[in-house]
């Protein structure tokens, strides 16, 4: 079913429309849900290898559509263009995973205790999934639920941000081109999510809940679940501590502050956020980070050589400038940075910014920024900065840079975080179980957890 209702998109880098995308209403998701679940048994019923061989379709069109996708995703996301056609690689890698994943989705045959008895456990998919995501990585967090779900033998509708509609149109229009059946995979895009919760998430047709996003809103989705017990998985936001001990490799560490805090300009839930930097190197560290920092070229995604674009929106942009003021009014110095910067008056533009001087009691040390700032807050002791580091209720990721094997192997277990890097400022992987603690998320993506995340499993006890 199709809308008439239309929507404009714009770029964050000038505030201009670059397009329009359909204005879904509660009807429209509800007629998603019927062809998706309509779709549902034909789907399952299929081999795993067949379910493989669709996916790596789709995995091939995105690579083929590569150029455009990249554009789209520059035009509504802002960010540069090297980071969104990495962003269409790293879509495709998580295809390529589950469409093998999904061949490996073994069952069980359970010893009997009782003679001519034969316990068989068989790995069914739950059915319907409804996918919500966000506009940060407006392809990637799609693909990252679309190809397990259907590697798994589910069928989905998938929402995506409105900021970011179009993105979700160009991979859909790979997965038409891909030739996958009709109803498997289904898009509802919309201005307003409200109205669409309980068509998406209450009916009863929706075995399965997958939400990538803010902490708030996955609390919602988990109160609609409980309407039919669909199951859930949430990917949420982070507060991740960056702990930078003083035998590390400086430079390395500064690398990763640069790749983890400015890469999509903040707005990443694995992103660094609490910068820990031991007393004896903290001005040497700030020094170096700061000059790492001034130098980033901030501007359009479109244009050569931009390290960091536009952030989202203005909420986006009033939240960061909020951030930075809280700190520097509790006594935090501005290294580099601050505020706005760039010409046009459309654009949310922030300049890279480093503080010094940060406390735990700073906005930007208790909530996620969601934007280019980088606090730095020293430690003197090992058990200190671990306590400081989890002192937070989001648990997603946590870095550690240090050259001592023994330091590695004791804070990275004592961190309470789902995903530890060590001397890595890029612990995720599509092969790897991807997922927070406390109130990071529910359940992971990725891996062989990725997979299982779509599928329940089923007794089936025979006597002869
Ligand atoms: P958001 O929660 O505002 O929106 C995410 C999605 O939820 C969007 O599609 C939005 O339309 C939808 N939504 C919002 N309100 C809704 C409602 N009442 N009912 C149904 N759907 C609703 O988050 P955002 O601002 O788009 O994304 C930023 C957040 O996402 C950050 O907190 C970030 O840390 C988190 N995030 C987490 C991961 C992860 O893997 N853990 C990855 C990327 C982003």
């Amino acid at each position: 079913m199709a809308t008439a209702a239309t929507f404009d998109v714009t770029d964050p880098a000038t505030g201009d429309v670059v397009g329009a995308a359909a204005d879904a209403g509660p009807e429209v998701a509800s007629a998603a849900v019927a062809a998706a679940h309509r779709a549902f048994g034909g789907w399952a019923d299929r081999t795993a290898q067949d379910r493989a061989e669709v996916i790596r379709r789709i995995s091939a069109e995105l690579l083929a559509a590569l150029d455009h996708i990249a554009d789209v995703i520059v035009s509504e996301q802002g960010k540069p263009r090297a980071q969104a056609l990495f962003e269409v690689r790293y879509a495709t890698q998580w295809l390529d995973w589950f469409a093998e994943e999904g061949r490996r989705s073994y069952g069980e045959v359970i010893p009997t205790h009782i003679p001519g008895k034969r316990l068989v456990v068989q790995q069914k998919p739950l059915g319907v999934a409804v996918a919500i995501t966000p506009w940060n990585f407006p392809v990637a967090m799609i693909a990252r639920k679309l190809a397990p779900a259907m590697a798994a033998g589910c069928t989905i509708v998938v929402k995506p941000a409105e900021q970011t509609p179009l993105s979700a149109v160009a991979l859909f229009e790979a997965i038409d081109r891909a030739g996958v059946p009709a109803g498997v995979c289904n898009l509802v895009t919309s201005s307003d999510p409200e109205p669409l919760a309980a068509p998406l998430l209450e009916d009863p047709r929706v075995r399965k809940i997958t939400f990538t996003g803010s902490t708030d809103v996955g609390k919602l989705l988990v109160r609609a679940s409980a309407t039919n017990l669909a199951r859930v998985s949430l990917e949420l936001g982070g507060q991740a501590p960056f702990i930078v001990f003083d035998d590390a490799d400086l430079d390395a560490a500064v690398e990763g502050v640069l790749m983890s805090k400015f890469q999509v300009n903040g707005q990443s839930c694995l992103c660094a956020n609490r910068i820990f930097v031991q007393e004896a190197v903290a001005d040497d560290f700030t020094g170096r980070l700061s000059r790492a920092a001034s130098k980033l070229r901030v501007g359009p995604g479109d244009e050569d050589g931009v390290d960091v674009g536009p952030l989202i929106d203005a909420a986006g942009f009033d939240k960061v400038s909020a951030h930075v003021m809280d700190a520097v009014d509790r006594g935090a110095t501005v290294e580099t940075g601050g505020g706005r910067v760039g010409s046009h008056p459309g654009g949310y533009f922030f300049k890279p910014t480093v503080l010094s001087g940060c406390t735990d009691e700073m906005l930007c040390a208790r909530e996620e920024t969601f934007g280019p700032v980088a606090p730095v807050l020293t430690f003197r002791t090992e058990a200190e900065v671990v306590d400081r580091a989890n002192d937070t209720r989001y648990g997603l990721a946590a870095y550690v840079y240090t050259r001592d094997l023994g330091r590695a192997m004791r804070t990275s277990e004592k961190l309470e975080f789902g995903m530890v890097g060590v001397n890595d400022p890029m612990p995720a992987s599509p092969t790897a179980p991807f997922g927070g603690f406390k109130e990071s998320g529910l359940g992971r993506e990725g891996g062989h957890d990725g997979l299982e995340a779509f599928l329940e499993k089923k007794l089936v006890s025979f006597v002869s």
